[in-house]
């Protein structure tokens, strides 16, 4: 009398073959790519039941409700990535709460997180590019880019890791393989010119994460394809 799996348990079998097969197309191995559950909006009973299928990495967009639900999965031996705007003012919040901030956009909040990070730590961040030109506040200017990462390394409690994107709404989710593309390029790139490899890139979402692996995402940023609909808009 076998009980049936979970909705989470079959959402987790199915994004790890999407995400195997994809890997093969391109001749990469599943092991290179790290699957980030975005639990935002969902109560930490889904990211308990992911943890417990296999999942290590978890995100969320907003300090304020990752502060709520935190305590609730104290001890949980997880990466948690803040993956949303930062302001500042909450910098110091966001470090306590998070291992790595995914979505660093600016050199005053390079500054800001590099001074409270302190002693001793190496904060881990990945810079946000802004590849969708009609989104206005995420992620920083392609052409900011260099001074930025520049900027970034010179930092010595923060450690660059890589690059992370947000694609522009397409019909198709094919239409988002350019912008996989050119991340991919911008990070080999700065790479050379810092002298710095960078591995990680973090891209590609549930529509399209697929396509995000055969371009060379190492992290791939998952909501819905792991815990479902989400009731609200974001
Ligand atoms: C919500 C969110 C995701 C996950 O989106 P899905 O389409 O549900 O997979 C990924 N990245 C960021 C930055 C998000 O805010």
């Amino acid at each position: 009398m076998g009980s049936l799996p979970s909705t989470v348990a079959q959402n987790v079998a199915a994004v790890q073959e999407r995400a195997e097969r994809a890997a093969e197309r391109s001749g990469r191995r599943p092991s290179e790519i790290t699957i980030v559950g975005i639990s935002k909006t969902f109560p930490v009973e889904r990211v308990r039941e992911a943890f417990e299928l296999g999942i290590r990495h978890f995100g969320e967009n907003r300090v304020q409700e990752w502060e709520s639900k935190a305590p609730l999965v104290e001890g949980l031996d997880a990466t948690w990535h803040l993956v949303g705007h930062l302001q500042r003012n909450k910098a110091a919040r966001a470090i306590r709460l998070f291992h790595t901030i995914d979505s660093l956009d600016s050199l005053p909040l390079a500054e800001k997180l590099n001074q409270i990070a302190g002693e001793g730590r190496r904060l881990p961040v990945l810079i946000e590019v802004r590849l969708d030109p009609t989104a206005t506040k995420l992620g920083c200017a392609p052409a900011e880019l260099p001074r930025l990462a520049e900027g970034v390394l010179l930092m010595p409690h923060l450690e660059l890791r890589g690059l992370m994107t947000i694609p522009p709404m397409t019909p198709e989710p094919e239409g988002a393989r350019a912008t996989f593309r050119k991340l991919r390029e911008m990070r080999d790139g700065i790479s050379q010119q810092l002298k710095c490899p960078l591995a990680e890139l973090s891209m590609g979402m549930s529509r399209d994460f697929d396509i995000a692996i055969e371009e060379g995402a190492t992290q791939v940023r998952l909501g819905t394809a792991l815990f479902g609909a989400r009731h609200a808009a974001r």
